[in-house]
């Protein structure tokens, strides 16, 4: 399983404010958004607020954020959108462009897709670990006045018209706060999804998924590469600093493979030469895979992103670049929606534009974990011939690395021209700079 670090940590003040005002006891009582979870997506979500002058409050129940690897790409379109939050730049200085995504059997290239003719200034897969990518988001928070406030757990999540009323848990004590909106970025298990009372169906992959950063001697470091073996689904992609990231499909595995189990994975499933060589594992992990996707995006004043509306196998590396374009997408109509007599229309926008964007995101990572995950010889030599087919059609692959890079998927994050053009706020605010505040708090 994941290793989330217990370390506690008293966040900086924010310059010419009041030191306490960080502590969790001192949450502002009432907001014009709440944002429960500051993975990637609450965090992105909280900038796009925070630019637009919308009042907010992002809270986790961890201490610290994880740092753990995971999500270990990002894709061009979601580079493009998240230029409205200016990490763009910076993510693509400490990531690694690579321009080719190869499906390979053990032999050689099945199907080779490049990304450099895409049509957008980020022709390339961004190799970076999820942990880079959320520091970069914390950090340009901060540095916007923006604050997360850490250590803190929603625990209950009431609507009525007039607003949201949740419990907290905090490291001091219980306490409660009132919100216009509620966005649930708190992942698979989400209590605002819950309380929202939306779905989340789907199913769960039979196979277990192995998950390791290693570094080793690694002939193909200019690509991702997918090997489809008869044994199962091995994936390596390089990671910034010599590190690559292994990913494969088992029925068996230890809670945390180590070097030999990772080795033995590339050997029997790997390229036939086996030059390759393990040195050190420097993160690993064991999980099961969900397919789900929320009934819907909004119930009232209650909003869900990110893990939250939707989870589904790595294949492709789609998850998270989905929930940060949904948080931008949604940044954008909040900043609307809390400005509008009735916000009502112009957040149901959101579910017509962004749950489609999903099914697709689903579709394509079944797809792709269908084909690898095949058993058989006659059915994996029909589809390692369908991709050497496929391999000799230029359209069909440009359709294909359109599809992965999201690029394709555009037009789910366009606002319509009308609300587009309605007013949103714009003058950046303190995210707690509210009228009621917790008696015990500085003023
Ligand atoms: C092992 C692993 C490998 C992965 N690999 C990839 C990959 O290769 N590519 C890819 O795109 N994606 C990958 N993912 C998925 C990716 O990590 C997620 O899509 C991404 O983290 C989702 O971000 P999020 O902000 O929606 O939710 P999360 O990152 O899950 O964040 C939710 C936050 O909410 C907080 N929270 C939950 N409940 C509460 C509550 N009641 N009160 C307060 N806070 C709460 C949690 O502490 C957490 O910080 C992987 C995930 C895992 C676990």
């Amino acid at each position: 399983m994941l290793h989330p670090s217990s370390t506690p940590s008293t966040p900086p003040p924010i310059a010419g404010e009041h030191p306490q005002l960080h502590q969790p006891e001192c949450l502002p009582a009432a907001t014009e958004v709440l944002i429960v979870g500051a993975g990637p997506t609450g965090m992105a979500l909280a900038i796009a607020l925070q630019q637009a002058g919308v009042k907010h409050v992002i809270i986790d129940k961890l201490q610290q954020g994880l740092n753990t690897s995971r999500a270990g790409v990002i894709h061009a379109h979601t580079l493009e959108m998240l230029e409205s939050l200016g990490v763009s730049r910076q993510l693509v200085q400490l990531g690694i462009p690579l321009s080719n995504f190869c499906i390979r059997n053990r032999q050689g290239v099945l199907l080779k897709l490049q990304f450099n003719p895409l049509p957008t200034p980020y022709h390339y897969l961004l190799m970076l670990p999820q942990d880079l990518t959320e520091k970069v988001l914390s950090d340009r928070l901060t540095a916007l006045g923006g604050h997360i406030f850490r250590g803190v757990t929603a625990t209950a999540v009431t609507q009525d018209p007039a607003g949201v009323s949740v419990t907290l848990a905090t490291p001091s004590g219980p306490a409660s706060l009132r919100a216009q909106y509620v966005v649930g970025a708190d992942g698979m298990h989400s209590i605002v999804r819950a309380a929202a009372g939306i779905g989340f169906e789907g199913g769960t992959y039979e196979e277990s998924f192995v998950l390791a950063d290693v570094r080793m001697d690694w002939a193909l470091a200019n690509e991702v590469s997918l090997f489809f073996s008869p044994l199962g689904l091995v994936v390596v992609a390089p990671l910034p600093n010599g590190i690559f990231r292994v990913v494969a499909t088992v029925h068996q595995a230890p809670e945390q493979p180590g070097v030999d189990d990772i080795q033995a994975l590339l050997d029997s499933r790997g390229p036939a030469a086996g030059t390759d060589k393990v040195k050190e594992v420097l993160w690993s992990s064991r999980f099961r895979l969900h397919h789900r996707v929320a009934n819907d995006y909004r119930n009232g004043r209650l909003l869900v992103m990110g893990d939250a509306a939707h989870v589904h196998s790595p294949a492709g590396g789609q998850g998270m670049n989905t929930g940060l374009v949904d948080a931008v997408v949604l940044g954008q109509l909040l900043a609307r929606a809390v400005r509008a007599a009735d916000g009502s229309a112009i957040l149901d926008t959101y579910r017509k534009m962004r749950r489609p964007a999903a099914s697709r995101v689903l579709a394509l990572a079944g797809r792709l974990t269908t084909l690898a995950t095949l058993r058989g010889a006659a059915k994996l030599a029909l589809r390692n011939g369908l991709l050497s087919f496929i391999n000799r059609l230029p359209f069909v692959r440009r359709r294909i690395a359109m599809e992965l890079s999201g690029l394709s998927r555009r037009s789910f994050a366009q606002l319509p021209a009308a609300i587009a053009q309605s007013p949103a706020a714009v003058a950046p605010v303190p995210n707690h700079t509210v009228a009621a505040r917790l008696p015990d708090c500085p003023s």
